[in-house]
């Protein structure tokens, strides 16, 4: 979308019909929030892009966020200087002490003495919705070419895609975007870089007083040791918890099953977090899959062939709530300006991959060493 408003012509490649049902932003919701505990530009950039969702519904004609709102769970001490973060970029919050975090959510459990700040104007995404109409929208424009269903096999520098067909497609610029499948794209020297991980989700439906869970935020913290995390219902989308604890590093993408230990494993997190919360209100379960940079844990960004190949391997933990910025940075870049920064190190700084491909490997798939999975079921 950003390529189309930046005046580029565009032809749009994937494996498979959008979405693919294993691509990482092919789910019910995400959160998306402004405040990042303890990280000023990540704040900012939040602030941003909570600013650039709205641009976007308003360019879709979609409404897309709803705005529960966000509740950070936090020490007290920390209250203060975070209030005063969300404050400097203009978003709305509330402080809660933790008397008034008991009073108002009863189902929370917290493991300690916490205080939280409910921030207003951040909420949940709906993303199967955002990319089936992004598809649409897509369709309708000029200028945009479609090669759906045709996996690319590898990408050469010099900006030339070669596709399962047998057939090439030339361009002027690359982006790749092809989320967690991007380290089969990748000379084994670049694919090093990432990490694979799994996720497991539970998805319940919401138990005791409807009522209630309509005025309950987004929680992206409830102040567990193992990181666990809520998305309310909205729109008639379930309830999903999960936790950094549910989330493993594994060699190569497989099932999206999730294994009876780790659905066993969360239940047991959010019967201890979450006061009605029971096996029974499981309605089902998923894994998904992301990457992460090995060296900086985030994201990463390659460029190879001197500006004319920008690949983006997003991340877990960030490419979705950020991804209007993200593709606005990437749409200048294929565009050959440089863009604004973001405040997201990777996307700003981006490396030049070139540097990093071992002589006689070009960026294209190639086997890579996958990391074992450790004693526990992946
Ligand atoms: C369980 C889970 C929880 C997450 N939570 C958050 C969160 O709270 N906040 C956040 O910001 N982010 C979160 N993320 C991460 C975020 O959803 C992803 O990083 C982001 O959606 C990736 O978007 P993408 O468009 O780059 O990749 P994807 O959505 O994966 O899309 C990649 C596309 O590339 C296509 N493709 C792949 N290989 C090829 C090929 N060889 N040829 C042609 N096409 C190909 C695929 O078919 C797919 O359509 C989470 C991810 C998961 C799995």
């Amino acid at each position: 979308m950003e390529c189309v408003a930046a005046g580029l012509p565009v032809t749009v490649v994937d494996q498979a019909p959008i979405p693919h049902p294993q691509a990482a932003s092919n789910d019910r919701h995400r959160v998306v929030r402004a405040l990042h505990p303890r990280d000023a530009a990540l704040t900012r950039a939040g602030s941003r892009a909570l600013r650039a969702w709205r641009a976007l519904e308003r360019r879709l004609r979609l409404r897309l966020l709803v705005a529960v709102g966000a509740l950070h769970v936090l020490p007290p001490d920390e209250v203060p200087w975070h209030l005063e973060l969300l404050g400097a970029g203009g978003m709305p919050a509330e402080a809660l002490t933790p008397e008034q975090l008991a009073d108002r959510y009863p189902m929370l459990r917290l493991p300690q003495r916490h205080a939280a700040i409910l921030e207003a104007a951040a909420g949940v995404v709906l993303a199967d919705l955002l990319l089936s109409r992004l598809g649409q929208w897509l369709g309708e424009q000029p200028g945009v070419r479609f090669r759906l269903g045709t996996p690319v096999t590898a990408i050469d520098p010099a900006g030339l895609v070669h596709l399962a067909d047998g057939t090439s497609l030339g361009a002027r610029r690359v982006v790749v975007a092809t989320g967690p499948f991007t380290r089969d794209l990748l000379a084994p020297a670049l694919a090093r870089r990432l990490t694979l991980y799994r996720q497991s989700t539970l998805y319940c439906r919401p138990w005791g007083s409807l009522h209630a869970w309509s005025a309950t935020p987004a929680m992206p913290t409830l102040g567990s040791a193992q990181g666990a995390w809520l998305v309310p219902p909205v729109n008639g989308t379930p309830l999903r918890l999960s936790a950094h604890g549910a989330c493993r590093e594994v060699g190569t993408m497989s099932s999206d099953e999730t294994p009876p230990f780790w659905k066993e494993r969360l239940c047991e997190l959010f019967a201890s977090l979450l006061a009605g919360f029971h096996p029974g209100v499981v309605a089902g379960a998923r894994d998904g899959y992301y990457l992460a940079d090995a060296l900086h844990g985030g994201p990463l960004l390659l460029t190879l062939g001197a500006g004319t190949v920008w690949c983006y391997a997003a991340c877990g933990g960030s490419s979705f709530k950020f991804a209007p910025l993200i593709a606005a940075a990437l749409a200048r870049r294929a565009a050959g300006s440089e863009p604004e920064p973001t405040g997201i190190d990777a996307v700003d700084d981006p490396e030049a991959g070139d540097d990093l491909v071992l002589a006689g490997h070009p960026i294209g798939r190639g086997s890579h060493e996958t990391a074992g999975t450790g004693s526990r079921p992946a």
